[in-house]
């Protein structure tokens, strides 16, 4: 009898499908850290603080001073789709790291989750979330900001927890996060602090807050993350082609890697991975470096919205050009001509 077999279609709980978009969102703990982090930079922050035990696998706090959330709001930020950032009419028109509203129901569905906010105008408040059970929104006292720890993520999913990598490799992950961070964002301060063991912390990386002008501010920042030696060999980078904008720095010759471990893009503030960056930078240092040679540069793309996607993937990590002809040819050249000049300048200081 077939009536008998036919399969039952429902509708799956929303603890389900939280765990479900957790595994699209949050592949491992420096995932959460750029989500948590991500929020922080939106709320304003100014100084964020990261901390976290056993590579984040144990225990991950983030604590920042931006905005807040008010009491009411605290189990609507814990909702599926709930954001503040946009409200639907324009997804193309998006100037924050976060808009799909499901970063904190994910974590609070793999893990053990609890904010303590504190909105100006409000009392402090907390709401804790664990393995998809929320609790009751309690008054908590703290003086402004918010302070979010995760702990341990992917209680609730154990296959996902049995993927992990070692605790420094997933600490060497979170590092990575918050330096690509921390150089889309030089006027924020950031503090990585390793937690594990005894407690009393050991710092990991620690960027104080840049000053000037965007281009000075920029390079400060890159000499904190990539060292005083790249910011010292960096060429200034500033190109214009066909509504695309071109900042940043690349490295000279001299200085270049065994690895492309020292090549960062970043599109409209956000930090992506891109092949188009290797290969472009490849096309770039053809006629100055070796092939077992690669090149260093962290390079800023701005462009309409309406050029580029970012909401290719949930993590937001990948961007797809509207032309990517038009941008790797746009860091070919500018890259070329600032070689060129260096080289320039090089040979004449020689001559004289
Ligand atoms: P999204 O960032 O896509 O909006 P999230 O699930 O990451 O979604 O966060 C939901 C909402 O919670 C945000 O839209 C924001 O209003 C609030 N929120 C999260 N983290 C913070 C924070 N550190 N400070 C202030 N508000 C926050
Ligand atoms: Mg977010």
């Amino acid at each position: 009898n077939i009536s008998e077999n036919r399969p039952i279609i429902r509708q799956l709980d929303d603890s389900a499908i939280n765990r479900i978009a957790a595994g699209e969102v949050v592949e491992r703990p420096a995932s959460a850290v750029k989500e948590l982090v991500e929020n922080a930079i939106d709320a304003g922050a100014r100084r964020i603080t990261v901390e976290y035990a056993d590579g984040g696998k144990t225990m991950i706090r983030v604590t920042d001073d931006g905005c807040g959330i008010a009491p009411d709001d605290l189990s609507l930020a814990l909702s599926r789709h709930a954001t503040s950032k946009i409200d639907g009419s324009d997804l193309l028109n998006i100037h924050t790291f976060g808009f799909r509203g499901e970063a904190l129901p994910s974590l609070g569905a793999v893990g053990r989750l609890s904010i303590t906010s504190r909105a100006s105008g409000y009392d402090g408040a907390e709401i804790t979330v664990d393995g998809g059970r929320m609790g009751e929104v309690r008054p908590a006292a703290l003086n402004s900001g918010t302070i979010v720890t995760l702990r341990d993520l992917f209680f609730a999913t154990p296959a996902r927890l049995k993927f992990l990598r070692t605790d420094r490799a997933e600490a060497q992950a979170i590092g990575d996060v918050i330096k690509r961070l921390a150089m889309a964002e030089p006027f924020v301060r950031f503090v990585l602090r390793d937690v594990s063991g005894d407690g009393k912390g050991r710092d990991v990386f620690r960027a104080e807050a840049e000053q000037g002008d965007l281009f000075e501010a920029l390079h400060g920042r890159l000499a904190q993350v990539l060292g005083r030696e790249f910011a010292e060999n960096a060429l200034p980078i500033d190109a214009m082609r066909e509504g695309l904008h071109l900042t940043g720095f690349a490295a000279l010759p001299t200085y270049s890697r065994g690895s492309a471990v020292a090549q960062y893009l970043f599109v409209n503030g956000r930090p992506v991975r891109d092949k188009l960056l290797t290969g472009a930078l490849r096309g770039a240092y053809f006629d100055f470096l070796s092939r077992d040679r690669h090149p260093a540069a962290a390079l800023f793309v701005e462009c309409p919205p309406t050029l580029v996607d970012v909401n290719v993937h949930p993590a937001k990590s990948e961007v797809r050009f509207r032309d990517p002809g038009l941008a790797r040819g746009l860091i070919v050249s500018a890259l070329r001509h600032a070689l060129a000049e260096a080289g320039h300048r090089a040979s004449t200081t020689v001559a004289q």
